[in-house]
């Protein structure tokens, strides 16, 4: 399960397959990216487009929250237009579960053990059952069971291992196995010991994540740490980054962890040095601005943006394309070999951004020679 000093990938710990909707996820299949949205969810316009939006930057399924009966009214007409497959975050009301499996909706986040009487977790087992549903168990440090907060003397991790094994016993004992599970806390070792002890006790594939993470770049780099640690060891087989950001962003930062430890790639990635004394243009604008031109291309390729023409080409080798920029004069290179020198720092990012497009077309034009297998 965990690497050897010499493996570059991940091995990934083999889990149970499942299934929300068309995407299959566990066992062999690739970490699946997945977000929530913040809108509110009776405005289903306003929803729809949000999910559009996430799933267009490449997110495989996206959560909603359903909070009450107007929200559950509106599912139907989400669920008929929604490009993904979509959960229903509900929280104690088995009767919304219902409503959300009867208007479609392909996977449920709700805990069988909160849900009361044991009739209403065998009406809500019975209905995922026969709409072919996936159900998330999700446990979270800040809202565990009182008896457990007091066996364990807190919410560490084997109080939240406890309370998912609870929650899957309940399943279990129903012939319910298309469940996984998710153990978040804020605290990245907490929860890093948590799926770790969980992963010795069930093969049901793990939903990943640091919840409460923060702001973009303190969540992000939290996400990063606490979900880099798990993916290292092979845990986890769909995550969300939660971030107090526009969903997008998630996404994005999800698919940024997933590339830098080699485990799925979208899109191009983007170099850029961190500058230093001998910089002499505006990096930062530059970078941002090759950024804003890539968003939404989705071919995998590495692009380089460089703050000097003496090192940028050289430190930058591995790079499909790049730019390098000096005070007078740029260049252009691609894989560590200068395709043209531009002059006046002005003609650089318009003549950078058409080579770009060149290098896009003939990326396009060899896929569709030689389509992927
Ligand atoms: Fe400095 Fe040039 Fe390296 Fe950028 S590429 S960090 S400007 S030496």
């Amino acid at each position: 399960m965990t690497t050897s000093p010499s493996d570059l990938t991940p091995r990934r710990r083999p889990t149970r397959t499942i299934s929300l909707g068309k995407v299959a996820m566990g066992g062999a299949h690739p970490v699946r990216v997945q977000s929530m949205t913040n809108t509110d969810t009776r405005d289903a316009e306003a929803t729809l487009a949000q999910v559009a939006r996430l799933a267009e930057a490449g997110c495989e399924f996206v959560r909603l929250a359903v909070p009450d009966e107007t929200s559950a009214a509106v599912l139907p007409q989400i669920q008929a237009a929604a490009p993904v497959p979509l959960i229903a975050d509900i929280h104690f009301d088995h009767r919304l579960a219902l409503r959300a499996l009867e208007a479609g909706l392909q996977g449920l986040r709700i805990n069988p053990g909160n849900i009361g009487a044991k009739a209403n977790v065998d009406r809500v087992v019975d209905a995922a059952k026969a709409h072919g549903a996936c159900i998330r168990i999700g446990v979270n440090g800040g809202s565990l069971e009182k008896e457990l907060l007091r066996q364990y003397g807190g919410a560490t991790p084997e109080a939240m291992v406890a309370s998912a094994l609870g929650h899957a016993a309940l399943l279990e004992q129903r012939g319910f196995d298309n469940f996984k599970i998710s153990l978040k806390s804020s605290s990245v070792p907490r929860t890093v010991a948590a799926y770790r002890l969980l992963a010795e006790k069930l093969d049901c594939p793990l939903h990943i994540g640091i919840t409460e993470a923060g702001t973009l770049l303190r969540g992000a780099v939290k996400s990063g740490v606490g979900l880099g640690i798990l993916l290292w060891e092979g845990l986890g087989d769909t995550l969300r980054v939660s971030l107090t950001a526009d969903p997008v962003l998630e996404v994005r930062a999800a698919w940024e962890i997933l590339r830098s430890l080699g485990l799925r790639q979208r899109g191009p990635e983007i170099i850029s040095c961190p500058t230093c004394g001998r910089t002499e243009i505006d990096l930062q604008d530059l970078a941002e601005e090759v950024e804003r031109r890539l968003d939404g291309v989705t071919e995998v390729f590495t692009v380089a943006v460089m703050g000097c023409v003496v090192n940028g080409p050289g430190e930058a080798r591995e790079a499909d394309i790049g730019l390098a920029g000096g005070r007078d004069c740029g260049l252009i290179f691609r894989r560590g070999e200068i395709l043209r020198k531009v002059r006046g720092r002005d003609d650089l990012l318009p003549e950078f951004l058409r080579e770009l497009d060149a290098f896009l077309a003939e990326r396009r034009a060899t896929r569709t020679l030689n389509p992927e297998p």
